[in-house]
């Protein structure tokens, strides 16, 4: 079967393959410990559910505009104007199913033959895979955990060229849950501003912040950075709604339009009953949150603690999101039964099969030598599956 040049750019969602993996695995009676997961492990709050369950006893069970309903998009603009300090009109939101969609919409309207966007890495896999998918060249700049992983403005400019069209930021970062202070966007922007590129700032993980750190923006920071800035964000991830499908993207008209006559001709709006749900969340009370968040950061600090105890592991303490990342390329050259690990998928594997732990190869996320820990998961899961890693990291040699 002759299939479109484009579908090889691309590769299935890694991390969904090793849940699915895990899952396959679990199900033959393998206590498997799933630390892949990139979900928060609880449950939509109930007044949420509720605005849904009332919305389907309304009635809002038919198309909405594509873009969004005009309610919806004014409880973001609030939410932006309140809780971010930047003021959008509503012609300037779009609605999609889920951020990853605003992503894809993104580059739909944006990315085309050799266009250059530069992705700092560890990054979020997707946006490899869709800048590839739309003929664009991503252009990968390492970050180090001695930066805190984070891009450095020099090395930013270093990386623009001509064909240069847009940087993604992801602040808290999935996978390493680095996060920007607002100097350091401020010296990024500074760089922007002067190249007249575009940012792509993805802020799906604002909420999930600890240690006190404040989330900032990138379009807050000055009007005319604001005219550069595509700001996406959604209630995955807050509001513990990924099956949902709630995103959205805030930026400049002629952009939010084009992504909209994309999204007419695609998917057409978002599910009616998901955007009732989502403004019911932007408007609702952070207590949910706040709960949830409070259980991530006891589970954060004891695998920071725990993984650092492992001989030859260094795992750096993140402000945001809910991901480990620690290095433990030290193990790499290390054999077991016969068997060298030279990579994290290797590791990935044995720690699958000896310790019955499901982790992400950090090689998804551009960097080989860490591994990917999720602790979406009960701080009882966590103390296991970090002990099982030990035990199993000591039989290398
Ligand atoms: C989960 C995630 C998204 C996408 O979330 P949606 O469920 O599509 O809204 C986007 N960016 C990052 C970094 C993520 O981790």
């Amino acid at each position: 079967m002759k299939l479109a040049q484009r579908v090889k750019s691309i590769q299935p969602s890694p991390t969904l393959a090793i849940s699915a993996k895990a899952k396959t695995l679990k199900a033959q009676g393998v206590p498997v410990i799933d630390l892949g997961l990139g979900e928060p492990d609880f449950d939509t709050p109930n007044p949420i559910k509720e605005a849904a369950i009332q919305a389907i006893h309304e009635g809002w069970t038919k198309y909405t505009p594509s873009g969004g309903l005009p309610e919806l998009k004014k409880t973001i603009c609030e939410k932006l104007k309140n809780e971010n300090r930047v003021s959008y009109e509503e012609k300037e939101i779009l609605v999609s199913c889920g951020a990853k969609h605003s992503l894809f919409n993104i580059c739909q309207a944006l990315v085309e033959g050799g266009d250059e966007i530069i992705i700092p890495s560890p990054f979020w896999v997707s946006y490899v895979d869709q800048v590839a998918f739309h003929q664009g060249v991503p252009v990968v700049i390492h970050t180090r955990m001695e930066d805190q992983f984070l891009l450095q403005a020099k090395e930013l400019e270093q990386h623009i060229t001509p064909k240069t069209r847009a940087l993604v930021l992801n602040s808290p970062s999935n996978p390493t849950g680095a996060a920007y202070e607002q100097k350091r966007l401020e010296a990024l922007a500074e760089i922007v501003l002067r190249h007249q590129i575009l940012v792509i700032s993805d802020e799906i993980y604002e909420k999930i912040t600890y240690d006190g750190f404040k989330h900032v923006s990138f379009s807050a920071l000055d009007p005319e950075i604001k005219k550069l800035t595509l700001l996406v964000n959604g209630v995955s991830k807050s509001f513990a709604m990924t099956g949902w499908r709630i995103g959205y993207t805030a930026g400049p008209v002629e952009i939010i339009k084009a992504m909209d006559n994309i999204q007419s001709q695609s998917t057409s709006n978002p599910t009616s009953i998901s955007q009732k749900a989502a403004i019911a969340a932007l408007q609702g009370s952070s207590d949910a949150i706040d709960q949830m968040v409070a259980a991530f950061d006891q589970r954060r600090r004891f695998g920071v603690e725990r993984l650092n105890q492992i001989p030859d592991v260094s795992c750096f303490s993140p402000p945001g999101a809910f991901y480990l990342f620690p290095d433990l390329s030290s193990y790499f050259g290390r054999t077991f039964k016969g068997k060298k690990i030279e990579n994290s998928s290797h590791l990935a594997q044995f720690l699958l099969e000896e310790a019955q732990i499901a982790v992400v190869p950090g090689e998804a996320f551009g960097a080989d030598r860490h591994i990917r820990i999720s602790y979406a998961t009960s701080l009882e899961n966590l103390k296991e599956a970090l002990e099982r890693m030990n035990q199993a990291l000591l039989k290398l040699s």
